[in-house]
């Protein structure tokens, strides 16, 4: 995109962010809702197809654009963008990268404007880190597939209309060479969406099992070759853990000035905290943190658009980055003292807001092993 009318896209986020959705955050946070204005207008900034495709109505962005914009949507309740994320996130880029041109055209557009939210479906009761060992089949049926199973914790399943599911294709114990994905439209008979899971944080964004009894899906409704599929999955989760890297980068911030805030308001001793060192050593480890967790994240997303291999550096940004942030909002209670363990405080809600950024999009574990096994492999 053109840097000024990238410029304009950011600017207008960041104001519909800091005047439209900050003053609703107490309200998502009750209702466990997005509220409808707030679905609108992300709709009319094109939020829900910002990383798709122009052609398809999307964005466009470039992923060094679109981790300025996760800096920008970070600063809000995490809910509001993880209801646009998995369109534009891990289930938006698998058509993207692997779709046929019909595939791309029957629901890009849908999704660029909204119309349709879409799922990625590959965690499962028994497979979370270890996703290659799912148990979900897809088997073949002449011109159809039949899929069975269940997928779990599923990112906007209650209200998608088009799941990207990844199931077994290849023979039981196959691995990651016996995985497909299907794009599977959520209102096919056999889909049942279960009531939405009941989560510590990030209430607004609705993760729910989906189960698959005898779905019949057109062989078309495959995406790229039969057992290719844990491939691509990989490929866009390196994309999105530098999205989410960014998103704990805007938390950080926001928590960073809810702290000096207060800091400089609350009085003890007859003086601001502020003034006290031992509050401003938790301000100044929070600002590094944060500037090392940006720097980190652009670095990253410069390498992934010159084409590097970004596996590792991914890895990196996603493992400090939410790890970071946590610390962030742990100091940031602290320095509001008892008032920070209240419910209707930002900092409390963003303290178990920032937990799932360690677990999802691979745990801080998998992150670890995944650097360290790149470091190996250089090292044979
Ligand atoms: C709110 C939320 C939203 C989610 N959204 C989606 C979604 O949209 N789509 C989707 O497909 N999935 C989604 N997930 C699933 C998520 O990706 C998994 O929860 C995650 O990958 C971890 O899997 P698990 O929960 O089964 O934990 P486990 O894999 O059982 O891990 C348990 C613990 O063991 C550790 N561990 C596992 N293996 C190793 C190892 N080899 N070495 C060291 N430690 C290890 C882990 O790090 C963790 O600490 C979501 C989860 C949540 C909570």
């Amino acid at each position: 995109m053109d840097a000024d009318v990238f410029d304009s896209v950011l600017s207008t986020v960041k104001r519909f962010v800091r005047d439209e959705v900050i003053p609703r955050e107490s309200e998502i946070e009750e209702t466990d809702d997005i509220p409808a204005e707030l679905v609108k207008g992300a709709a009319e900034l094109g939020l829900f197809g910002y990383a798709l495709p122009e052609e398809y109505g999307g964005l466009g962005l470039s992923i060094v654009e679109d981790v300025e914009l996760a800096f920008a949507l970070g600063y809000a309740s995490p809910a509001f963008r993880s209801l646009f994320g998995t369109n534009n996130g891990i289930a938006g880029q698998v058509i993207v990268a692997e779709g046929t041109d019909e595939q791309r055209a029957r629901y890009l557009p849908a999704m660029a404007s909204g119309e349709l939210l879409a799922s990625f479906a590959l965690s499962e009761p028994e497979a979370g880190s270890d996703a290659a060992s799912l148990l979900t089949t897809a088997e073949r049926d002449g011109d159809t597939y039949r899929i069975n199973g269940t997928k779990r914790f599923i990112t906007n399943a209650p209200r998608a209309g088009l799941l990207v599911v990844f199931a077994r294709t290849g023979a039981p114990g196959s691995g990651a060479k016996g995985i497909s994905t299907f794009l599977v439209e959520a209102d096919l008979p056999g889909i049942t969406v279960e009531e939405h899971d009941q989560k510590m944080g990030q209430a607004g964004s609705w993760t729910a099992d989906v189960l698959f009894n005898d779905v019949t899906v057109p062989a078309a409704a495959r995406v790229g070759e039969e057992g290719q599929a844990f491939r691509t999955a990989m490929r866009s989760l390196d994309r999105g853990r530098l999205h989410i890297a960014a998103v704990c980068v805007g938390m950080a911030d926001r928590l960073l000035a809810e702290s000096v805030t207060y800091a400089a308001q609350r009085e003890q001793f007859g003086q601001a905290i502020g003034s006290f060192q031992l509050i401003q050593g938790m301000l100044a480890d929070s600002k590094t943190e944060a500037y090392a967790g940006r720097t980190m994240v652009r670095d990253a997303a410069q390498r992934f658009m010159k084409g590097e291999s970004t596996t590792t550096v991914a890895a990196c940004a996603k493992y400090f980055c939410s790890e970071m942030v946590g610390r962030s909002a742990d100091r940031a209670v602290q320095i509001h003292g008892g008032n920070g363990y209240m419910r209707g405080v930002p900092v409390e809600r963003m303290y178990r807001d920032a937990r799932l950024f360690r677990i999802y999009e691979g745990t801080s574990q998998i992150q670890q092993i995944v650097i360290a096994r790149s470091l190996l492999r250089e090292a044979r």
